[in-house]
């Protein structure tokens, strides 16, 4: 019996998010629904920890579905049919999510990016630390590490500091110091917690200033998942954050639905 070209597996596309910390990839539909997500650890190889961030996305036979390659390790994945910049997927992911002009603070494992978004998820103007961990979730890590804590106490303890300690330097060796020095004087845990989050916020609000702050500021990246950041953010640029949906997706799935629209003109 015919069944019209209904038994066709309709047509799927990935993007996969190379980050120097996490690898991140999004499978999604015609429509550019979201279909999966699935993230690995980037470690020593790019390209494995892209196949299992795709396969935990649930894209298991690679040869049948377009991948668009983004991040830092974009040039590893050999299989990727497109490698496009991260700053255009980012741009792309977070308009699919606001449909407005926006502009976009992405904080994630060792850069960090403000990208004011234009229509249609057009770049208008972006500025990237991308040379040192300053203002980094890498930078978080380290200070969490010498509060002998975890990101997520870290967070709870800055949110529920009375008053801030202030941190001086935005390097993390001469912070990792100060962090150090200050514990030796009593200083509490809270308090200090509490000035490292500001002095990421002021960095961070800085570089969002840069580009022009739209009329939505929005935060995407594994940092927006620490919500003693997100305040801090939104006190230093006297603005409200709207953290985006899958904070740490928003690169991938930009990657996801570029691959979507440009196999749409150019079929692979
Ligand atoms: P990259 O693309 O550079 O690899 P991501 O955007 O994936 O970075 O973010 C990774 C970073 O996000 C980690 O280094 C970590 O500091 C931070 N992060 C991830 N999950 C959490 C969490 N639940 N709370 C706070 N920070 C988090």
């Amino acid at each position: 019996m015919e069944d019209g070209g209904a038994s066709r597996s309709p047509r799927r596309y990935a993007g996969v998010d190379v980050g120097s910390t996490a690898t991140k990839a999004v499978l999604v539909d015609e429509a550019g629904t979201v279909l999966g997500r699935g993230l690995a650890p980037t470690g020593i190889s790019g390209e494995k920890a892209a196949r299992r961030a795709l396969e935990a996305a649930g894209l298991t036979d690679l040869d049948a579905v377009p991948v668009a390659a983004t991040g830092y390790g974009r040039e590893l994945v050999d299989f990727a049919a497109r490698r496009i910049t991260e700053i255009t997927c980012h741009a792309r992911g977070a308009f699919a999510q606001r449909v407005a002009e926006l502009t976009l603070i992405d904080i994630g494992g060792q850069d960090t990016k403000a990208v004011a978004v234009g229509p249609g998820g057009s770049v208008r103007r972006f500025v990237m630390n991308d040379r040192c961990a300053a203002g980094t979730g890498r930078f978080l890590e380290v200070m969490a590490r010498a509060l002998e804590t975890d990101l997520e106490r870290f967070s709870a303890l800055a949110s529920g500091a009375e008053k801030a300690s202030r941190i001086n330097s935005m390097c993390t060796v001469f912070a990792e110091s100060e962090v150090i020095g200050l514990l030796a004087r009593g200083a509490s845990r809270a308090g200090i917690a509490r000035g490292l989050v500001e002095a990421v916020a002021e960095r961070v609000s800085g570089m969002a200033r840069k580009v022009g702050l739209l009329e939505t500021v929005a935060l995407s990246g594994g940092v927006a998942l620490n919500p003693a950041v997100v305040v801090a953010l939104a006190d230093a640029l006297g603005r409200r954050i709207a953290v985006l949906d899958d904070p740490q997706y928003v690169g991938a799935l930009g990657a996801a639905l570029l691959c979507r629209e440009r196999s749409a003109n150019r079929p692979t």
